[in-house]
């Protein structure tokens, strides 16, 4: 269903909402001269066509932003039109779904209880969204809201003719409604065999939501943390009746994405309410909003890289939507063609898919927007149309990535601040030595092959039986690299005894102590802006991984890039390769590929380079288990496919694509 998009930004709101908005939101849209000419722009047929000839067959638009289904009807009317037009050029349409606002200026039109739907404050008074005091947040507990939520979906799919939606700010902040107070005490109940044994309550009748901290490293209250729990599963169950109603009306057809704000900062459970873990089957596409926009930057290298992993570990599509920034810190779109063809890279190497979310935004010059500007379009043309004739290369793929980092939602949860830096440490090292790697959990291992070294970054909060998994994994042969410390604490934060051997020692364990300079690390900013040296291991993290890595070894003779392995639906095996500096081109650069020693003949006779630049693959050799692959004038990206598996076969070189 969500193979093989090109999708852009139509535009999210609805005329009305920029009128109410005036001009001083932070959003790069808001109130101006130019909204009205822009919006027509939008729904014009040329535009459409445009759109269809770039080869976008996917967009989001405006559709329900929360004023309600009578104040938004005559917008909504522009969109059923749009979807027609859209249509018939072969574009679906996904239409704007705000799931935390409540515009009670107009809602309450239709719902007098509108005040029982909103969340409240520990104070008891209306939560609203971004401090605009006229958008009420909504309470995820409030059936009347979740009613309303299926009227509106079911009129985007029956009148609207949407095929699906994008849900926004889909995520759930503390709410200290009656009704929620409730539902804890419930949840608990339920859950708790013994809250005397969890709480130190013999009962817990009485019990009350804890006060919120933006601000908390870890968690120590045991109820604080079971809160923890609690609204995840909330978000979680809304997202799933909400995959279930949209699925069910739509015999399946119709497309769920959510932007759930996600990743962006550390103890995304406690500010958001959402982790992926919780509902992975209830997304087909997960917006990645945040300000990871791949950059070298003076601190480090950003990318978007760990969304898209959470996105393969989680069977979702990712739509990066990340921001740019100038240096006065105001979004910019990018500017250049490099700019442009690394975020696509990125996004096919990572993610197989590709897109923009920034060609149709306002020029602010009457109806002008990105697309007019030749050059920009030129280049995105290129890349959407080399990834139509190509997406066999980038979809329906699996990953074949020798390292498995550990993926531990509870810890997450839990270790907050330390468990996430732990995890990025891991993850910044592997992507600046451009070592591929894929996420795991440990209740499934299905894409783990046999011998992959599996990375435990900071793992506190764990369970016993959880150990005796990791245990399991070590007693199969797999190599182990613990990073920072690990099982301090069971999954209800009660400390182990100091110095008990959790883990016995063995040669396939390696131990890695990580220290972090905390200073470094700004909790606003989202990871990728920080510095890359944010921890500090005793021994080179990267020398280590190649000292374990027991499968395919990648090694390139120019440092920086990055790199990603996949196997294509046929078996081929393909490895991306991206240049982050691509202001300049690499002119001659060496692959090479080391494969396990099994005694036989090489495993591969052919190989061929993809790319939407003009790089070229010059020659390759097999020197023993080493394959050396000489790659000529590479910009941003290239593809390596081989195949083939008797070497007497006529070795393909060339160009392609
Ligand atoms: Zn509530």
């Amino acid at each position: 269903m969500t193979d093989g998009i090109v999708w852009a930004f139509w535009g999210h709101e609805p005329l009305h909402h920029y009128r109410r908005m005036g001009s001083g939101a932070a959003s790069i849209f808001k109130n101006g001269k130019w909204i009205e000419p822009w919006y027509e722009r939008l729904h014009a047929e040329d535009t459409i066509r445009q759109a269809a000839e770039l080869k976008i067959n996917l967009v989001y638009t405006h559709f329900f932003k929360g004023f309600g289904l009578r104040a938004e009807k005559e917008q909504m009317e522009r969109t059923r039109e749009l979807v027609q037009l859209a249509h018939r050029y072969g574009i679906k349409v996904l239409g704007y779904c705000q799931l935390n606002s409540l515009h009670y200026e107009t809602l309450l039109d239709e719902a007098d209880d509108l005040e029982d739907w909103a969340g409240r404050n520990a104070d008891g008074g209306i939560d609203c969204w971004g401090g605009a005091y006229y958008r009420w947040v909504p309470c995820f507990n409030s059936d009347a809201f979740k009613r309303y939520m299926r009227k509106v979906i079911a009129y985007g799919l029956r009148h609207i003719g949407l095929d699906g939606f994008h849900f926004d700010n889909s995520y759930n902040k503390p709410c200290y409604c009656d009704r929620c107070q409730h539902a804890f005490r419930r949840y608990l109940a339920d859950r708790l065999h013994d809250p005397e044994r969890t709480l130190g309550l013999r009962h817990v009748s009485h019990v009350r939501i804890p006060a919120f901290s933006g601000a908390v490293e870890a968690i120590s209250d045991p109820l604080y943390g079971q809160w923890l729990h609690y609204r995840r599963q909330l978000t979680a169950s809304v997202h799933e009746d909400l995959f279930g109603y949209v699925k069910r009306l739509s015999e399946d057809r119709a497309i769920v994405a959510h932007n759930p704000a996600f990743p962006r900062h550390y103890g995304h459970v406690n500010r958001i309410g959402y982790e992926p873990a919780c509902s992975p089957d209830a997304v087909d596409i997960v917006f990645a909003e945040n300000d990871g926009f791949i950059e070298m930057t003076e601190q480090g290298m950003k990318t978007q890289i760990e969304a898209y992993k959470y996105g393969q570990l989680f069977g979702y599509q990712v739509f990066n939507s990340s921001w740019l920034k100038d240096g006065q810190g105001n979004i910019r779109v990018p500017e250049t063609s490099e700019e442009i063809c690394l975020f696509e890279a990125e996004a096919l190497a990572f993610g197989g898919i590709c897109g923009s979310p920034w060609l149709m935004r306002p020029l602010k010059n009457g109806s002008r927007c990105v697309m007019d500007r030749a050059d920009h379009t030129k280049t995105l043309a290129d890349i959407f149309a080399y990834f139509s004739e190509h997406s066999a290369l980038y979809t329906n793929v699996r990953r074949t990535n020798p390292v498995k980092v550990l993926y531990h939602p509870d810890n997450l949860m839990l270790a907050v601040k330390q468990g996430y830096l732990s995890l990025l440490a891991v993850v910044q090292s592997l992507v600046l030595k451009g070592t591929p790697f894929s996420y795991c959990m440990l209740d499934d291992m299905r894409e783990v092959g046999d011998s992959d070294l599996i990375v435990l970054p900071g793992i506190d909060y764990i369970s016993d039986a959880e150990v005796a998994a990791v245990r399991a994994l070590s007693d199969k042969g797999h190599p182990l690299l613990v990073v920072g410390s690990f099982a301090a604490y069971n999954e209800c934060g009660v400390e182990r005894e100091p110095g008990s051997p959790v883990l016995e020692e063995r040669d396939s364990i390696v131990r890695l102590p990580c220290r972090f300079d905390a200073a470094k690390y700004d909790p606003r900013k989202h990871f990728s802006a920080m510095s890359a040296n944010i921890a500090h291991f005793d021994r080179s993290f990267a020398e280590v991984v190649g000292e374990m890595v027991s499968g395919v070894r990648i090694s390139f003779s120019q440092p920086g890039l990055l790199c990603e392995t996949a196997s294509d639906a046929k078996g081929h095996y393909l490895v991306h390769v991206i240049n982050p500096g691509n202001t300049e081109t690499i002119d001659s650069l060496t692959v090479s590929l080391t494969f396990p020693l099994d005694g036989g003949q090489p495993p591969y006779a052919h190989c061929e380079l993809y790319s939407f630049e003009l790089a070229e693959l010059k020659g390759f050799e097999w020197i023993d288990n080493r394959l050396e692959i000489d790659v000529r004038s590479l910009k941003t990206f290239c593809t390596l496919k081989l195949y083939g598996s008797s070497v007497k076969e006529t070795a393909a070189i060339g160009a392609k694509g």
